[in-house]
């Protein structure tokens, strides 16, 4: 992991993170909160930087964590909600106070901040999710700062982003950032998990490509630092990764941190973007939640798979859910394993009534025709066996 990443000059490697014009910051609770007590010098200083660097031109989306703790603490609690009421309650009370911090700060400098608050569900919904890119963009366009968190008081735990790790992946590929910054506790991604009592790993400068290698690095839940842990900001490194942006998580402590990293210099570790998949493959493989399946035959995994064709539906053997015309849905090989997600051309009922037809016969059938497609290529994200998305 390293080896590769010393062959090349780290100043190259760094103009990923110093050509960044589209940065979205995510900073945790565990920064900006100590016990659930706002670390004011903290806050400040990172508004000041991201100040400056709309003044050198970059464009910043900030994703803050915080609301439940600063809440919490507001209401004199001395834990954070025992309950999901509780920690909604929490969010909705820290939540004013976080913008409004953020509002000060952001103002010092001479910058308007942006409250936009999200949901998981709300952004699985295409619509919804476009609807959201132009409010960032048009906030992004008047100078504004958007400064963006889960709307924890409508979300149940279930349908919830949960951390904001995931929350700030998502935003990426909303806004098409090229850089996105985790500032967390720690210095960044160490080459084994820290264990308390020994001296510290070393520190990964460069992954050129997350791998099982990098993922065994993070350690697993067990090592997490902060909600979210290395484990979901790897989720996250990733998922940017696909959307073209590479990542830099690093210790949001560090005097100047941000500065830094956009100056390029070797600060945390650096996690350079893989191969691009386009905005809407990447909102199909990573937020839509599939609405319903189909199941293939072989014949049409092969084809779908091997040789990039649409989804026809003389390959299709069974339809599950109810679908409407365009909606997410998942395709499923004839062992159940899922292969592909996909965008329908028809709904559901529609599918069920020419599956196993041959194209030409859509038309006579429904008394209408979108196409030969059931799923066209163009809609379609083929998955690999983890259910990644492929190269
Ligand atoms: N949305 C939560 C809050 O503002 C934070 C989730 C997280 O810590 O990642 O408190």
């Amino acid at each position: 992991m390293t080896e590769r990443t010393r062959s090349r000059g780290s100043s190259e490697v760094r103009l990923a993170a110093s050509g960044a014009r589209r940065i979205v910051v995510k900073i945790g609770s565990g920064v900006l909160t100590d016990g659930g007590e706002l670390r004011p010098r903290v806050l400040a200083s990172i508004a000041r930087q991201v100040a400056a660097l709309c003044d050198e031109g970059r464009e910043i989306v900030l994703v803050s964590s915080g609301a439940i703790a600063l809440g919490a603490r507001i209401l004199g609690w001395d834990h954070p909600g025992r309950s999901i009421p509780e920690k909604q309650a929490a969010a909705a009370v820290g939540q004013i106070s976080l913008a409004d911090l953020w509002r000060r700060h952001l103002g010092r400098h001479g910058r308007t901040a942006g409250q936009v608050l999200v949901t998981r569900t709300g952004l699985e919904d295409r619509e919804r999710f476009l609807n959201a890119r132009r409010t960032l963009q048009m906030l992004l366009g008047l100078g504004a700062v958007p400064v963006v968190n889960e709307n924890d008081t409508v979300a149940t735990e279930e349908i919830r982003f949960g951390d904001n790790d995931n929350l700030s992946a998502t935003v990426v590929n909303l806004v098409g950032a090229d850089l996105l910054v985790i500032l967390t506790d720690v210095e960044g991604l160490y080459e084994r998990p820290p264990v308390t009592g020994e001296p510290m790993p070393p520190l990964v400068g460069v992954v050129e490509r997350i791998t099982a290698e990098t993922r065994a690095a993070a350690g697993g839940s067990a090592s997490a630092f902060g909600r979210g842990g290395m484990v979901t900001k790897l989720e996250a490194a990733t998922s940017a990764a696909r959307g073209g942006a590479s990542t830099v998580l690093c210790n949001g402590y560090r005097q100047n941190v941000l500065r830094h990293v956009a100056a390029g210099d070797p600060v945390g570790t650096l996690i350079l973007p893989g191969n691009r998949l386009g905005s809407r493959k990447h909102w199909l493989a990573y937020t839509a939640k599939p609405r319903g399946r189909i199941q293939l035959d072989a014949g049409a995994v092969r084809a779908v798979c091997e040789r990039g064709r649409s989804l026809l539906p003389a390959g299709v053997v069974r339809v599950e859910g109810r679908f409407g015309l365009g909606d997410p849905i998942s395709c499923v090989g004839p062992d159940g394993l899922e292969v592909a997600r996909g965008l329908a051309a028809y709904s559901a009922a529609d599918i069920d009534r020419i599956k196993g037809q041959k194209a030409q016969r859509i038309e006579p059938m429904l008394g209408f025709s979108n196409g030969d497609e059931v799923v066209h290529r163009d809609d379609l994200v083929l998955l690999e066996d983890d259910g990644s998305p492929r190269e």
